[in-house]
């Protein structure tokens, strides 16, 4: 099951129910950069990351996010500003 890097949070129905999208790592070298500054400033190990690794969306700003009428997408370029501990 896919589960959130940061935070280790799974895509079950409870995070579906809270709204919680899940991202995978962005494909430009500047943001990936940027979302790797931010896990070494927090302590995460980024040799564990995959090209399945995700991200869930506790951890963008909310002023991020595109909603359209069927779905909430992060925009391209979006990067990471929330630590939420290990749930
Ligand atoms: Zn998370």
């Amino acid at each position: 099951m896919p589960s959130c890097f940061v935070c280790g949070r799974s895509r079950i129905p409870l995070t579906k129910l809270q709204n919680i999208i899940f991202q995978r790592f962005s494909a430009d070298p500047k943001i990936q950069e940027k979302w790797f500054d931010f896990f070494k400033e927090n302590g995460l190990d980024v040799y564990k990351i995959t090209k399945h690794s995700l991200i869930c969306s506790s951890h963008f700003d909310p002023s991020l996010f595109i909603t359209n009428k069927y779905c909430r997408t992060l925009s391209k370029t979006s990067v990471l500003s929330i630590v939420i501990s290990k749930v």
